[in-house]
């Protein structure tokens, strides 16, 4: 039983709850001790700092549960206002999902395939161009726990997990102590590439500072390496801006490595070429494996936005930026990708949760969303929530609701919340909303 009801110290506001989870980054650690006293949490045993501020800041919001136009209404006037806004729409867009349990993303999705909506998460706007990849490339991979037991060189590229997943390196990637790495962070070489020196570049043991943008290019010179191909040495260096013997060192690394993992992150992503470049990288590691063993894996960002990639997959057959209103899915990044879809002014309603458009997406798509009757499920006050149409303030995942959500290897992870709260959950507002829009649309699923 891994949540303890402890009286400790004989007080018995006092909670313990072991091995929580935290769900602030994609490493979705899951051993966190959290000590919670009248309704805060008061410890949090292992966290990093990210990890504490994520769970000492946690406050019930005290905004009713619901809210109409900004003012309160009942829950069931909600659903119902909310129900027909999606039910009456033409092109409704559902948008967010990666900071929510997998149980209300399939809820999300299948409202999305009884309104004939696009489903879109923020993939679409951090790995995306990754997930159009897999699908283009697939993916030589591992899990986690294989990095902690075989990995020993361990390759990140564009990715700054110091700073963006500060456990990365002691729980799985260079720290450990593993099965085939006995002596832990003695056992394995680090590589950093990126553009420029961040923090993580002090725990590897070579950096390659390569030019801006050149990534695509950087990885096509290992993959003519690692076919033996002859390159021009001052073109190499010109168009990377590292020599080519140090691409030629790094690649005879590779080629010894007995377990080789290539991390990237949306330093490679989000850069000139983007799913171009996560290609190039995927098709070298799948070179690489004509060498040695030699895996990928892309260092994703929220709590659950791999959990995201999953059930939209396994629902509809893509990961996200997916188009469900001629009845059958349709994959069409650019196309489909919510802020594509509101920069044009198509869609004519929104279901928005747990994200906040209104704060990043570009002007036109935030005048679109403001200019149509959206519905927004957040636990948090946002400028998304406050110009919704219907506004759910929800329960928090992970510190006051149970579900499922996967770590950026694709393993799930069961959550072990540590309070109620008066809120309910994004669970279950959209299976509400769900069973209602049925109801309009004179259906029954069977
Ligand atoms: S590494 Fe990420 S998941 Fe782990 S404690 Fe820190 S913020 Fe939370």
């Amino acid at each position: 039983m891994s949540v303890a009801d402890k009286p400790a110290a004989a007080d018995e506001s006092l909670k313990i709850v072991e091995d929580a989870t935290c769900t602030f980054c994609g490493c979705v650690c899951d051993d966190i001790d959290l000590t919670v006293k009248d309704g805060h949490i008061t410890e949090a045993k292992r966290a990093c700092v990210l990890g504490k501020s994520w769970f000492f800041n946690h406050e019930i919001d005290q905004r009713p549960s619901c809210l109409i136009a900004g003012q309160p209404a009942s829950l069931e006037q909600g659903i119902e206002r909310a129900a027909r806004i999606l039910a009456e729409a033409k092109y409704p867009a559902i948008y967010g999902l990666s900071d929510t349990t997998c149980e209300a993303q399939r809820i999300a999705v299948g409202i999305g395939d009884w309104i004939g909506g696009n489903v879109d998460t923020t993939t679409s706007v951090c790995h995306g161009p990754s997930g159009m990849a897999f699908q283009g490339v697939g993916e030589v991979t591992c899990s986690l726990g294989e990095v902690a037991n075989r990995g020993d060189l361990i390759i990140f590229w564009g990715s700054n997990p110091a700073e963006s997943h500060p456990r990365h390196f002691t729980k799985y990637s260079l720290m450990p102590k593993g099965m085939f790495v006995p002596r832990g962070r003695k056992d394995r070489t680090c590589v950093l590439v990126d553009v420029r020196k961040t923090k993580s570049a002090k725990a590897a043991d070579i950096f390659l500072q390569i030019k801006p943008r050149r990534d695509f290019e950087a990885l096509w010179v290992l993959r003519a390496l690692a076919q033996d191909l002859a390159l021009d040495a001052r073109e190499v260096e010109d168009e990377t801006g590292v020599p080519l013997a140090t691409w030629q060192d790094l690649m005879d690394r590779m080629k010894r490595a007995k377990f080789g993992v290539l991390l990237f992150g949306m330093g490679l992503t989000m850069t000139r070429g983007k799913h171009l470049n996560s290609e190039a990288l995927l098709a070298l590691v799948r070179d690489m494996n004509a060498h040695t063993r030699f895996v990928a894996k892309p260092m994703r960002g929220h709590g659950n936005v791999t959990g995201a990639d999953n059930v939209v997959s396994w629902r509809t057959g893509y990961p996200f930026g997916v188009n469900l209103s001629r009845g059958y899915p349709r994959f069409n990044p650019g196309e489909y990708t919510t802020a594509d879809v509101l920069a044009r002014g198509e869609a004519d309603a929104a279901l928005v949760i747990a994200s906040d458009p209104m704060s990043n997406f570009s002007q036109g798509a935030r005048e679109h969303l403001a200019s149509i009757p959206y519905i927004s499920l957040d636990p948090k006050d946002t400028p998304t929530t406050r110009a919704a149409a219907v506004a759910f303030t929800t329960a928090t995942y992970g510190i006051n609701v149970a579900g499922t959500v996967y770590r950026m290897d694709d393993v799930p992870i069961p959550l072990r919340p540590a309070f109620d709260s008066p809120h309910p959950s994004d669970f279950d507002v959209l299976s509400r909303i769900e069973k209602r829009i049925q109801e309009l649309k004179n259906a029954v699923r069977v």
